[in-house]
């Protein structure tokens, strides 16, 4: 499904990523973990843009949300899915919202348990209600394949163990960057383990335990 070979990412001279080799494959449920600054979320973003080269458009939450701040919930979510209807209609539901988004955008709310947010606007949000936001966008895109970078890292464990959950759940191949090992370990089938920008890991979960993982924070 995805295949990198040798892949490297360098910025300004600097490398990120060096000699990333890769081969995803439809289904699997992966965790990318590693310190800060390892390339986690350069190596989404090298994901994400290898996707869309091949028209096949997945849905992705960024590290940093990436909401209009002026816009509210409703609005935020609803660019999830621009794609799918007319320039026309997508315009018309910006000034008076339809009746069947809505309904959709609040079904998905009231999984997140930010339902009472719909027409506020983004920026009165806490981190937490604004992360939700970023991954109710994400909920109401097309298709079976999600990035998420670090999408639960503003969430209690309660929010975060049923986040994990519903996306699991919802989108049959997913990559998440997640720096808590006790969620990668319980809710993804493979992990990749970066250091350096460098891939040190790679393994199925049942083959790894917490110690294994946490070497990769210990240097
Ligand atoms: P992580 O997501 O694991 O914290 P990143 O992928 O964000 O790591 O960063 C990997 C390395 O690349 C870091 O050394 C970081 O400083 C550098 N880096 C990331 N983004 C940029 C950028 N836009 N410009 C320059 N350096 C960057
Ligand atoms: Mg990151």
């Amino acid at each position: 499904m995805i295949q990198l070979n040798s892949a490297s990412v360098t910025y300004k001279g600097k490398t990120a990523l060096s000699d990333i080799t890769l081969h995803i494959k439809k289904g699997q449920k992966l965790a990318l973990v590693g310190r800060s600054g390892s390339g986690k979320s350069t190596l989404l973003k090298l994901l994400y843009e290898n996707q869309n080269k091949l028209n096949k458009n997945a849905a992705l939450i960024p590290q940093e949300y990436a909401l209009v701040q002026n816009l509210s919930v409703f609005h935020n979510v609803y660019m999830g899915q621009l794609g799918r209807r007319s320039t026309w209609y997508n315009l018309l539901n910006l000034i008076k919202p339809f009746h069947e988004p809505v309904t959709q955008v609040s079904d998905i709310l009231e999984n997140l348990q930010i339902k009472d947010k719909l027409f506020e606007p983004v920026h009165q949000l806490s981190g937490g209600q604004q992360q939700r936001t970023a991954i109710a966008r994400a909920q109401m895109h097309d298709g079976d394949f999600l990035l998420a970078d670090e999408p639960v890292s503003s969430l209690d464990e309660t929010q975060s163990q049923l986040v994990m959950q519903l996306l699991c759940e919802q989108f049959e191949t997913v990559i998440f960057s997640l720096h808590d090992i006790d969620l990668a370990l319980k809710f993804c089938d493979r992990i990749i383990g970066l250091d350096h920008g460098q891939l040190v890991i790679d393994t199925s979960t049942d083959r790894l335990n917490r110690s294994d993982l946490l070497k990769l924070y210990e240097k």
